[in-house]
């Protein structure tokens, strides 16, 4: 098995396989440096890019310095990760042909602002790199937002209302 970087159209770069891989594979390691959450946030809050994989409940993340950084996102990838014993493998879930790229699906959380949008191309692409999960938590908390404001100029409304009514009805 060979794995080499080159230019990718879902982004800048990505991982390809040289030679065909069976599904089960371990492809790679998602290896580098460990640092708690909150060392990986004052490190990266400024960048626009990073290589951080989440380890179990989050609060340790990998620093990627390894070719599995390189790995793209897709929304019909061709290998999953799975964490064993604290370390991190890249694993084919279907047979991968020779030139293919290596995508896996990041399942982000955790993004602030950041849109994470996705230019996977799969048929079903849902337009980001986050988890459903992380997807639907983000939706909860725009309609919050939103019901926040529309009920701030809603009781504005109503005040100005109730203000007016009275006089008219006196008259
Ligand atoms: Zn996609």
């Amino acid at each position: 098995m060979g794995l080499i970087i080159r230019s990718s159209a879902i982004h800048a770069a990505g991982c390809y396989t040289t030679t065909a891989i069976r599904k089960g594979t371990r492809v790679a390691e998602y290896t580098g440096p460990r640092l708690s959450k909150q060392e990986a946030d004052s490190c990266y809050e400024q960048l626009p890019i990073t290589y951080l994989f989440g380890l179990g409940d989050g609060s340790i993340v990998i620093d990627g310095h390894c070719m599995a950084m390189f790995i793209n996102h897709s929304c019909n990838p061709n290998c999953e990760t799975s964490e064993v014993d604290g370390r991190v493998w890249i694993t084919a879930i279907r047979n991968i042909a020779a030139d293919e790229e290596i995508t896996y699906d990041y399942c982000l959380y955790d993004g602030g602002d950041d849109e994470a949008v996705c230019n996977c191309g799969a048929r079903k692409c849902r337009g980001t790199m986050y988890s459903r999960e992380e997807v639907k938590r983000r939706k909860a908390l725009a309609k919050k937002a939103l019901k926040k404001v529309v009920g701030k100029k809603r009781g504005k409304r109503k005040a100005g209302r109730s203000a007016k009514t009275p006089g008219a009805r006196s008259n």
